[in-house]
């Protein structure tokens, strides 16, 4: 039998660089430090984080990527605690959002009670509001008309269109496929966005019956379990779980290099050599001894093992030669989404008109979704000192966003100018404090129908290659509450095959 020190001693002789210092990256890093391993992170930007970035308005600290957590199994939850910042996660405020950009009448509530926008009842007065009452009869439909082959249909916007019409289709779920997966249904696995839809509909015989059935059953487990919310965040921003994993990794004396990008990845023996660009400094020696202008010089970086925790894009191009069946970069989506963040003295939010944020007809405006935070979150309500920030997004699959050719000033009119339409409040230029605006490449989401084959073909390429591990949402899934598990399993794969093998 291995003795526990003999194995503490070979992972010590190991040193892993992890290439991405977004959350996946970060988890990777973490989980082989934490066994001994010397560990090296390799980010491209300025800052670690990735689409956990912080943006600073007027001194108020606020979070321009993601802001919240799923609750789903418990997993952000339990990291949180080993890090011991679980004293922070706080719940959304429980206002409802709103649906804007509806033919007729223009924005109204969100309906209550319904799964990814499909309603159990199509007569309910909320859902009536939005689809009319020609709308709810054509659904109505779906209660008397035999299921058919529907039972196995995996577009859930033909499904829902074949069922209850494309008023359903287009004016309840597609705000909510767009808003949350910048997907249009039709693109949405059934499967995977709403597991045991399709079943529940061959049992109760009409679509608006498996949703009320499928809304019945999670209620009960809701009421078996602790109640909560299926979203929680942090106070102080979800950057405060970055800043804890730095310093987590301090302690481990991880290195982390940011301003690194990584250019090429070789096979070196067992091992392999990582090569950056890395930026020069204009005052440095280097620069003042060439005639040319000098920007980057390569640096080399030898590793056991590498983890590559980057974007789908650069992962298949960095690895092309080491795993060629990721070789094609072509046909990778990749929607590119931009949020502008705006800090308003507008007293006319103070009711929060529009509840904690709006989702849009597509369509309907230029912009996809608006969240209300300081509506939504009491310690940005607390942290803006009696304004308002509210997030404008922009752009979805197949739909570039409509700030992206633009300065960043007139990508903040804009907004401003959408979340005045979006919050039926008239915003004037002068409501505007500051403003912040980013832009992030997102992965294709785990429910677009065709990506699931394609991330276990990806995955399996990747394990085949030893001291090689991909992490991050490509792989795993949008979302803190599917890339912090994914990573920790599929480096804690890694390092037993280090250490074992
Ligand atoms: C605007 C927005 C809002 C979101 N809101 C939420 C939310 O509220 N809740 C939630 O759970 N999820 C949310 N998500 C999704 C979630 O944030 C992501 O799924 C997750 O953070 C992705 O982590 P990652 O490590 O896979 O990738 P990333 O965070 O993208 O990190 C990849 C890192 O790799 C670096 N990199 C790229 N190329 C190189 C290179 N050549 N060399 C070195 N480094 C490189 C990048 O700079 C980046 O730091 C949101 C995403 C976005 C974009």
């Amino acid at each position: 039998m291995t003795e526990p020190s003999e194995l503490a001693a070979r992972a010590a002789e190991k040193h892993v660089v992890v290439i991405g210092g977004g959350i996946g990256g970060l988890i990777a890093a973490r989980e082989c430090a934490k066994v001994g391993m010397r560990v090296t992170v390799l980010e491209a930007s300025d800052a670690v984080g990735g689409a956990i970035r912080r943006a600073e308005l007027d001194g108020v600290a606020l979070d321009a990527g993601a802001e919240s957590f799923a609750t789903r199994g418990g997993h952000v939850r339990a990291l949180l605690a080993e890090l011991g910042i679980d004293d922070r996660v706080v719940a959304p405020a429980p206002g409802g959002a709103w649906l804007a950009g509806v033919p007729g009448i223009g924005a109204a509530p969100l309906p209550v009670g319904g799964l990814l926008g499909i309603p159990a009842n199509p007569f309910q007065d909320d859902v009536r509001r939005i689809i009319g009452w020609s709308g709810a009869w054509r659904a109505y439909l779906d209660r008397v008309r035999p299921p058919l082959t529907i039972g196995h249909e995996h577009s859930l916007g033909k499904l829902v269109s074949t069922r209850m019409g494309d008023k359903v289709r287009d004016r309840l779920v597609a705000p909510v496929t767009t808003g949350v997966y910048s997907a249009s249904p039709s693109d949405i696995d059934v499967e995977i966005a709403a597991p045991g839809l399709n079943a529940a509909l061959t049992r109760t015989g009409s679509l608006s019956g498996a949703v009320a059935a499928l809304r019945d059953e999670g209620a009960a487990r809701a009421a078996a379990k602790k109640p909560g919310a299926a979203v929680e965040g942090l106070d102080g921003g979800m950057t405060v779980l970055v800043d804890a994993l730095l310093a987590d990794l301090e302690n481990f004396r991880v290195e982390v290099r940011t301003a690194s990008p990584v250019r090429a990845i070789a096979r070196d023996g067992d091992g392999w050599i990582v090569v950056t660009d890395t930026p020069v400094d204009p005052a440095s020696e280097d620069a003042a001894d060439s005639d040319d202008e000098v920007v980057a010089v390569a640096e080399e970086w030898q590793a056991d093992a590498v983890v590559v925790a980057v974007d789908e894009r650069t992962a298949r191009a960095l690895l092309a030669d080491a795993v060629p069946a990721l070789m094609s970069t072509d046909d990778v989506p990749a929607p590119e989404i931009e949020i502008v963040t705006l800090l308003l003295d507008a007293p006319a939010l103070d009711p929060a008109p529009r509840g904690t944020g709006v989702l849009t007809v597509p369509g309907s405006h230029v912009a996809k979704a608006l969240t209300h935070s300081t509506a939504k979150w009491e310690w940005v309500r607390r942290a803006a000192g009696g304004r308002h920030v509210v997030r404008v997004s922009f752009g979805a699959q197949g739909e570039p966003a409509a700030t992206a050719g633009l300065d960043d000033g007139a990508a903040a009119d804009l907004a401003l100018r959408e979340a005045s339409a979006l919050l039926g409040v008239d915003l004037a230029p002068s409501a505007l404090v500051a403003a912040h605006r980013a832009r992030y490449v997102q992965a294709q989401p785990a429910s677009v129908i065709g990506s699931a084959e394609r991330r276990a073909a990806a995955r399996s390429a990747v394990q085949a290659v030893p001291g090689l591990a991909a992490v991050g949402a490509w792989l795993a899934g949008t979302g803190l509450a599917q890339v912090i598990p994914d990573a920790t399993e599929e480096t804690d794969r890694l390092r037993r095959t280090l250490i074992w093998e």
